[in-house]
């Protein structure tokens, strides 16, 4: 049996601890839902409003050079990089995660069609976000592509002489499953096709290698593990041999070579900086950077690889605690227990609740999401820049409290709401 006390104790241990100061939640929270949106850094307010009034007000239209707002979209790209193995220059922040999807699985089909146009099939899972079967379904039927869903398992086999693209999740959103990056990518290469990694529910969150995995193209999310506020900006990563091989479709100004020389031609630029498409949100990437930096914190205490190495921690206590406290309760896991097949987060289903259950936890404090099926899914996200040991004791205690209570039968925590 783990203890209350010896989750103190880890907690007063934990080299990372201190990280939790960067961060302003609110007093009586227990926040598990960082992977779909992290919290405030506290920095970020008094940043964005001096992002405002100075630089803005101020400096107007000079801030471009003054401010370093031109830079930024290649700058924040590159702070990024650090946490993805990819190089510098290699990556930009900008737009969402859907849009740079849509422009990397663009370029990939560009560079199949021309390498071996025979290949027409793009290869996904079934269980992908459904933003990322969307913008792929939408782009083969305008490339005259195939799209094939796939289960995790059927991945290998489903590669052959008509694929063109593979392109995965890698860690998945419902059941927190991690695929081996550098051992899929190896089985598409060898295939013949290209990959296209989304990193949403990785970047910040689990160790990742894009240079030593060979991966192709890559994009991930700006508000979850990198803390960037609601709605910031995306990245994307391009295999610098593939960079400049083609135009990506969404080649707005700032992706041309000498965007103020305002030719009417167009000339891609070199390099990552053609999968720019418009002007950047100068506030939110302002923001965006703030969550880097709580990030980048975890530099000296070790950075990514003590992040992660306190995430599966948190996560195997909270599976731990969760099955022994809320035995005989119908929660199952759904979550990989395998360290190397696991992200950060925890899914537990359940054949009946899990919407109110989910609902019943959130008015305790114990902030988790709710995702449909089937089966319905219960998830809970561990950051550890700001979770604890503690938080994690608390929080099954209260699952535990609000099951074997059936709390979560009361009439106001079926009620739907728009987002869960
Ligand atoms: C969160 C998430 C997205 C989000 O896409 P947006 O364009 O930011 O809405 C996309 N793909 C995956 C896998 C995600 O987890």
């Amino acid at each position: 049996m783990t203890t209350l006390q010896e989750c103190r104790a880890r907690d007063a241990q934990d080299p990372l601890r201190s990280l939790r100061d960067q961060f302003a939640l609110p007093e009586g929270v227990i926040y598990l839902d960082g992977n779909s949106l992290g919290p405030l850094p506290k920095a970020a307010p008094e940043r964005i409003a001096r992002a405002v009034a100075e630089e803005w007000g101020q400096g107007l239209i000079r801030s471009w050079n003054t401010a370093g707002w031109y830079e930024l979209p290649r700058r924040l790209g590159d702070r990024i990089a650090a946490f993805i193995g990819a190089g510098a220059g290699e990556v930009v922040a900008t737009d969402s995660t859907s849009v740079n999807l849509f422009k990397v699985l663009s370029a990939a089909l560009t560079i199949m069609a021309a390498d071996a146009p025979s290949r027409r099939v793009v290869i996904s899972e079934r269980t992908n976000f459904p933003t990322d079967l969307y913008i792929a379904e939408a782009l083969c039927r305008e490339r005259g592509f195939a799209l094939r869903l796939v289960e995790a398992e059927e991945i290998p086999s489903a590669l052959n002489g008509d694929s063109a693209v593979l392109m995965l999740t890698h860690v998945n959103y419902r059941t927190g499953a991690m695929h081996d990056m550098a051992a899929v990518t190896a089985q598409a290469h060898a295939a013949g096709a290209l990959t296209v990694w989304d990193l949403a529910h990785s970047a910040g969150a689990v160790l990742v290698d894009l240079t030593a995995a060979n991966a192709d193209f890559a994009i991930g999310c700006g508000y979850k593990y990198l803390n960037g506020g609601p709605g910031a900006p995306a990245f994307a990563w391009v295999h610098p041999r593939h960079a400049d091989r083609f135009w990506q479709p969404l080649a707005g100004w700032w992706s041309h070579a000498a965007p103020f020389q305002f030719t009417s031609d167009y000339r891609p630029a070199a390099g990552i900086a053609r999968y720019l498409c418009g002007t950047q949100p100068i506030l939110s990437m302002t923001a965006l950077e703030c969550g880097l930096d709580t990030v980048a914190a975890a530099e000296p205490f070790g950075g990514m690889a003590a992040l992660r190495h306190k995430s599966l921690a948190l996560t195997d206590l909270f599976i731990l605690l969760a099955e022994e406290r809320c035995a005989g309760h119908g929660l199952a896991l759904v979550t990989p227990r395998e360290h190397h097949r696991r992200g950060s987060q925890v899914g537990f289903t359940r054949q009946e609740g899990a919407y109110a259950i989910m609902q019943a936890l959130i008015a305790r404090g114990v902030i988790g999401d709710f995702r449909a099926g089937p089966p319905d899914i219960l998830r809970f996200g561990f950051t550890p820049l700001y979770i604890g040991y503690e938080d994690v004791w608390h929080a099954v205690e209260h699952l535990a409290a609000v099951l074997a209570s059936e709390e979560w039968r009361r009439p106001e925590f079926s009620a739907a709401q728009a987002v869960t």
